[in-house]
């Protein structure tokens, strides 16, 4: 590679070559990293004299193109990015031919599995490995791949080269071995069918414009069933990819198609299927698919799966290629098995067992790595310790009307450990509803403030970020210490004030809603930022708080267990968990009720509002889109229950359409006692605290998500008294019953999140929306949530393990190219240097 004879830099493919995949992960925005923008970086290397005589007019060409990168819309960038990346992937593959012929290398011969070409690739080329392969090869060499499916496969999927096609991972795989016959089917199992299609339809929703709804018709000699699918989304309303689907199908075609069985009123049906056109008779279907784990991979339009399974078939000889950068240790510490097989087995498992060892390898590397920058980046970040003092801290304890729980005592100490550091606290306090977590941020809060910062609550709503001020505001009233509130209410002159004290750094702690990250808030020097409920908050949303200081230390609360969207961000955590609830705290008894049985329910609210207690009667909010007609459901059972059913009782009412100062209102008036009834939709989720309301009856309450209504329940049993919590459900969906249960069965967040988990099935019927390249992760395919919370752990605990035997790495070489490399992925731009 030593042909410059200029003075300028050699050129550094690798490091033009991960510029360009940062770039087009990171959505083409002309990355800025910590010295250029991309588009300056690529331009100079590229216009660098040290170009191979042959490469150098195709350089200067590409250069100045990256000259006019700004002007270019989205699509001709990606271009630019894709044929750099060809020209690139040139350069390497002629160096190498004449330094080191291919022949020398030592390709394994064979795959390590039996991996048949599928059925649509027959041609013999598809069969012999292409000797030439290697990890960085353009997919534009392999068979069957040419110029316009390689754009296609780089501008849609953002597949390059062989690695990149490795690294692509079915988000499922069909079992044709598990074939059932149409008459065998049963309820509720997830199979597979092979049949004939009779018909298939494919519609807009005249209801919804969003939804389109795909059936079809399937029968094989022993009856037929009818196929579901739904999209959400206008594209799949498109005229276009309607008829494209309908060719794709055609009538009498043989397709084999897998789903979950569903027993409707007009029979069974198949839904949310995968359905594959097999080419052939079914004598040669037998011999050739079934028996097999077929992959399906996160699609995108104009690339068909045969497309990509044939490439990946021929990508698979490369995995031999890949060498395990985690050391030995770890990978017997850890019962992993070794990377090229996970990668190979996740495509062409031989059983589910080998399917489950890749995903847990695949996994376990993402979250270490994740692990390992973060940890690396978090000793390159500077904070602020604060001093260790607390005088204030004392005063706030001893004026405490009540004793921490031993785990409130606990999280206090951590926190205010990782405030004595000089590297920024990144923490999530985890507790039940009701276990105590707001005192607990206020000692930390108080040991921020009294090293001389300010500190920020954000929480997502008003009625929730009120409800904090008002009881922070008491405490802090005996501490001497001001604190105000900040909402899209306050009045202007307000918010002048409070923007003014923050700025001169005056005001130690303001509390507010999203009206905290607008522009224009500036504070003199932010410590710490507390976030309360963070899943509500996007990432965005999270960091422009923080950008109001310079890395401030963060304190994120949530009743939740590990946040799912954690594992999906790179977000890093440590956690700090209250398990403990504050004592003389009674179970609420929960029942799960028919429709027959609401005279009961009734007859219990009267008994106790008779005694002088409270109740809640909630509705569960239906779609956004129909807020309106929620509200109105809403208005007409306030109206419905205060003349017919309580006409001697005061039957309030709190909804999402009313303004925040009529929310306060209800709220306020119910605390008051000036209603005993309070009809709510969702809203008092969160933050609605009246100790003296001990009866909840939550309508439709199979309508909701099972965490959803353990937030719900949270808002009785505040008080001494026994307090109940009525579910009434008419639904007879089995499923739906199960889950009621969990929650007459546990009062314990965590174990109902779990078993929510679990019953839902990895999150199948979460939502319509299929497929899509964005939304999927290999750790989606673990077997379930326990797994995943165990290899979190233990890959986490790997990385610490590692940086502490050798901070720089350099005992394990290919670890830390490995590292650089996902360093550079999740920081991206820091590389443009
Ligand atoms: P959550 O964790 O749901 O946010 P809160 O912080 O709102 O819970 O606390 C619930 C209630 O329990 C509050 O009224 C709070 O003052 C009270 N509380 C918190 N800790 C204790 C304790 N150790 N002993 C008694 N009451 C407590
Ligand atoms: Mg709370």
């Amino acid at each position: 590679m030593e042909q410059p004879t200029q003075p300028s830099k050699p050129i550094d493919i690798n490091r033009l070559q991960q510029a360009l995949s940062v770039e087009a992960e990171r959505g083409f925005g002309n990355l800025q990293g910590r010295e250029h923008l991309f588009a300056d970086f690529l331009g100079s290397s590229l216009g660098q004299s040290s170009w191979h005589r042959a490469d150098r007019d195709r350089a200067q060409t590409l250069a100045g193109e990256y000259g006019k990168y700004d002007q270019l819309r989205l699509s001709q960038r990606k271009h630019l990015v894709a044929e750099t990346r060809r020209f690139l992937y040139d350069v390497r593959r002629r160096e190498l031919v004449s330094d080191r012929p291919p022949a020398k290398e030592k390709i394994a011969k064979t795959t390590p599995l039996k991996v048949e070409a599928s059925k649509s690739t027959q041609s013999s080329a598809y069969r012999k490995p292409n000797q030439n392969l290697r990890l960085d090869s353009p997919l534009q060499y392999l068979e069957g791949v040419g110029p316009r499916i390689a754009e296609r496969l780089a501008n849609r999927l953002e597949l390059h080269t062989v690695a990149d096609m490795l690294n692509y991972y079915p988000r499922d795989h069909v079992d044709y071995a598990r074939q059932v016959k149409i008459k065998d089917l049963n309820d509720g199992e997830t199979v597979t069918i092979i049949g004939t299609i009779r018909r298939f339809s494919c519609f807009t929703s005249p209801k919804n414009k969003k939804l389109t709804i795909v059936e079809v018709m399937v029968s094989d000699h022993t009856g037929s069933i009818k196929l579901n699918r739904f999209w959400t989304g206008t594209r799949y309303s498109n005229y276009g990819w309607q008829q494209q689907q309908k060719s794709q199908y055609p009538k009498g075609a043989t397709v084999a198609a897998s789903g979950v069985v569903k027993r409707s009123k007009y029979g069974l049906t198949l839904d949310n299927f995968e359905i594959e056109v097999l080419e052939h008779s079914q004598d040669r279907i037998e011999s050739h698919t079934i028996g097999r784990v077929v992959p399906i991979y996160p699609l995108s339009e104009g690339i068909s799966p045969e497309l990509i399974r044939r490439v990946v078939v021929q990508c698979l000889p490369v995995v031999n290629q890949i060498k395990d950068p985690l050391p030995e240790k770890l990978i017997k510490e850890h019962k992993l098995i070794k990377l090229a097989k996970a990668i190979a087995q996740v495509h062409y498992p031989p059983d589910s067992h080998a399917l489950n060892d890749a995903v847990k390898r695949l996994t376990f590397d993402k979250y270490f790595y994740r692990r390992l920058v973060s940890l690396y980046r978090r000793n390159q970040q500077q904070a602020s310790p604060f001093i260790a003092q607390s005088k204030l801290v004392d005063e706030f304890e001893q004026r405490l009307p009540f004793q921490l729980t031993n785990a409130q005592q606990r999280c206090v100490n951590e926190i205010r450990a990782d405030l004595q550091r000089n590297t920024p606290m990144n923490r999530l306090l985890q507790g039940d509803v009701g276990a105590g977590k707001t005192v607990v941020s206020v000692f930390a809060l108080l040991t921020a403030i009294e090293s001389g910062f300010q500190t920020a609550l954000m929480a997502p709503t008003e009625v929730l970020v009120e409800q904090h001020y008002r009881k922070i505001v008491d405490w802090f009233n005996l501490l001497n210490l001001p604190v105000e509130l900040l909402t899209g209410s306050t009045k202007a002159a307000k918010r002048r004030q409070i923007l003014a004290q923050l700025e001169t750094g005056e005001l130690p702690l303001v509390i507010g809603t999203h009206a905290l990250i607008q522009d224009g808030v500036n504070f003199h020097r932010l410590g710490l930022a507390v976030i309360d409920e963070q899943h509500r908050f996007g990432r965005d949303q999270r960091s422009r708080l923080l950008q109001k200081g310079t890395d401030p230390h963060v304190l994120i609360m949530t009743a939740t267990p590990i946040p799912r969207t954690l594992y999906l961000t790179n977000s890093e955590i440590e956690v700090s968990l209250i398990d403990e609830l504050p004592p003389g705290r009674k179970p609420i008894q929960t029942n799960l009720l028919k429709g027959a049985q609401r005279r009961d329910a009734y007859e219990l609210m009267r008994r106790e509002i008779a005694q002088g207690r409270q109740v809640y009667i909630v509705f569960p909010l239906v779609e956004e889109s129909e807020k309106m007609a929620d509200m109105k459901a809403a208005i007409a059972e306030r109206e419905k229950l205060q003349k017919s059913i309580f006409p001697n009782f005061k039957v309030g009412l709190l909804h999402g359409q009313m303004s925040s100062a009529e929310k306060e209102e209800a709220i306020n008036a119910f605390r008051d006692r000036q209603s005993d009834i309070l009809v709510a939709t969702t809203v008092v989720e969160v933050g609605v605290d009246v100790p003296n309301a001990s009866v909840m009856l939550i309508e439709h309450a199979d309508r909701f998500g099972l965490a959803q209504l353990h937030q719900l329940r949270g808002r009785v049993g505040r008080g001494a008294a026994q307090s109940y919590c009525l579910l009434m459900s008419s639904s007879k969906s089995e499923t739906a019953q199960e889950r009621l249960k969990v929650l007459e069965q546990s009062q314990d967040g965590f174990f109902i999140a779990e078993r929510d988990f679990q019953i839902r099935g990895k999150g199948k019927d979460e939502g319509t929306e299929q497929s899509g390249h964005a939304g999927f992760s290999i750790d989606d395919r673990l077997p379930d949530e326990e797994t995943r919370q165990q290899l979190y752990q233990e890959a986490r605990a790997a990385a610490e393990s590692i940086l502490t035997e050798d901070i720089t790495l350099e005992s394990f070489p290919a670890l830390k190219t490995e590292f650089e490399h996902h360093y550079q992925r999740l920081q991206g731009g820091a590389i443009f240097t």
